[in-house]
């Protein structure tokens, strides 16, 4: 029988749902590619000789230093995008579901301030925020499409969580049974896994960097 059946009827809902759902995730990778908008995933193919703010940030003038040898990108701006929900807000971003005009293909995108990225200078840590997100393809770890910028903000398109953050989650539902909390220590292991193997250290493990995405799966966010 199920194991959350002692539990307020919120929490055993929850966990009912989480229990019932619960799948031991495949250790394949199944990269679900979305529509028209990977046309600007081209970021594992930038590389930027030196790493300075004006490489990402200050390409209003020419559209050259966004593409890089081998593709074309199309260039995006924030009018492609219908504004949604205020999902978060983290020290210099403030991420919002969008959705994208022409396919419909819903994502988060976070806004950053160039003056505050500038004030702290932050130019590098960006940079390298972006290129290893962009670089990552695992089912535990949140994907990065593309970035683009204008004259205010840098703007990073990501994969959606509609469940919001584990912090959340566990403030409102926690503690987790063993079998939830077996799932979620599993695919963070995973992710941690496959990041060690690449020599990537991500620094900043905490629930609210863990977000939640459809079928209850575990992914890692916020490379910064
Ligand atoms: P900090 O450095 O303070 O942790 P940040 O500026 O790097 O924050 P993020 O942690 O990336 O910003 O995002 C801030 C919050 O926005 C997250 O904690 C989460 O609540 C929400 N959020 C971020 N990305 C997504 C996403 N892809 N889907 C849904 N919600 C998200
Ligand atoms: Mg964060």
């Amino acid at each position: 029988s199920s194991p959350a059946a002692s539990l307020s009827p919120v929490k055993r809902d929850l966990i009912n749902n989480l229990y019932n759902n619960y799948k031991i995730p495949s250790r394949e990778s199944s990269p679900v590619k979305p529509p028209q908008i990977t046309s600007i995933n081209t970021l594992g193919t930038v590389h930027h000789e030196k790493s300075n703010i004006n490489n990402v940030v200050d390409t209003t003038k020419s559209s050259h230093s966004l593409t890089s040898p081998t593709m074309k990108i199309k260039s995006m701006n924030k009018d492609d995008f219908e504004f949604g929900l205020k999902l978060g807000k983290g020290k210099f971003g403030k991420v919002y579901c969008v959705k994208e005009k022409k396919s419909g293909f819903i994502c988060a995108l976070k806004a950053m301030n160039k003056k505050d990225i500038e004030h702290y200078r932050l130019e590098r840590q960006i940079i390298r925020e972006v290129e290893i997100q962009a670089s990552l393809n695992h089912p535990n770890i949140a994907k990065l499409y593309g970035y683009f910028h204008d004259e205010k903000r840098v703007y990073m398109i990501m994969e959606y969580m509609p469940h919001g953050e584990l912090y959340k989650l566990l403030e409102s539902h926690g503690p987790f049974n063993d079998i939830i909390a077996s799932s979620f220590v599993y695919q963070i292991a995973d992710a941690l896994d496959y990041l060690h193997q690449r020599r990537i250290i991500h620094r900043d493990i905490k629930p609210e960097n863990i977000l939640i995405g459809p079928n209850n799966q575990i992914k890692l966010t916020d490379f910064g």
